[in-house]
């Protein structure tokens, strides 16, 4: 079966009717097979991204590596295929800036040096990071054919929750021509548990829902993802993580690295 291609000015109307605002901040996590086809294939959907906000927007994916072991190079380092072909064809493009990190993001917009200058941020997501800045700049949110389990904003909002847990974790860097291993710990688990956002978010009505190419996509303000995750983490602070009867790896790391490191 051959599907229709959708036009450019057609995923434009559909991500305004979606809500998205104009001359605003937008930050994109998406699964672009969900969406296709796609005039212009991933660059057309960048195209209608761009257009629907404007040319006072500026628009965010994320852009990181992934690669512990190996120093990151804005201008020459793949974004980690975990991201999509959208985030790794936009930081590509004429115009766009980069982090100059390896948790970066790529922005193209008035906004986009504000959003991706900032140093090595560690833990990766802590508030004087690109997720940090999107929320500090009231941006908002939108899950293309993804769940919240790929919406990093959940991580900023246990940072700023002080969640107990974090795991062991490492980057390298280059420092004076040498290079440097930096371990941290960071507020990592298996993520399926972010999904819990979209109950949330949609009993308070703060997550517009629709469809852009063929994709289901969400959209919601940063400021409201992180105000209703830290509400709920005030009440459970490991309410994100899986109870240990259900045998997740990763959630159980993360349960036990409570109280390492921490005095
Ligand atoms: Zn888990």
């Amino acid at each position: 079966m051959t599907q229709r291609e959708w036009r450019i000015s057609e995923l434009v109307n559909q991500l305004l009717t979606l809500g998205v605002k104009p001359g605003g901040v937008l930050v994109v996590h998406s699964s672009f097979r969900s969406v296709r086809p796609v005039e212009g294939g991933p660059a057309g959907m960048i195209a209608a991204l761009r257009t629907a906000i404007g040319p006072e927007g500026t628009l965010v994916m994320p852009s990181w590596s992934g690669l512990d072991d190996e120093p990151f190079e804005p201008a020459t380092t793949s974004a980690t295929s975990d991201l999509g072909i959208l985030a790794d064809t936009f930081w590509r493009l004429e115009g766009v800036v980069r982090s100059d990190h390896p948790f970066a993001f790529a922005a193209a917009g008035p906004l986009a040096a504000r959003i991706t200058s900032d140093p090595l941020p560690l833990p990766p997501h802590c508030p004087p990071s690109p997720i940090g800045r999107i929320h500090e700049l009231d941006g908002q949110v939108i899950l293309l054919g993804v769940g919240h389990d790929s919406n990093t904003t959940l991580h900023l909002a246990e940072l700023m929750s002080k969640v107990p847990y974090g795991v062991p974790r490492h980057c390298t860097i280059v420092e004076n021509g040498s290079r440097v291993r930096i371990a941290y710990l960071e507020n990592d688990h298996c993520c399926q548990n972010f999904s819990l956002a979209d109950v949330w978010l949609r009993r308070n009505g703060l997550q517009k829902e629709g469809q852009i190419g063929n994709a289901h996509a969400r959209l919601v303000r940063s400021r409201d993802i992180v105000k209703i995750a830290m509400e709920q983490l005030a009440h459970d602070p490991l309410v994100f993580l899986h109870p240990a009867e259900v045998a997740c790896e990763e959630c159980d790391a993360a349960r036990q690295s409570i109280g390492y490191g921490r005095s």
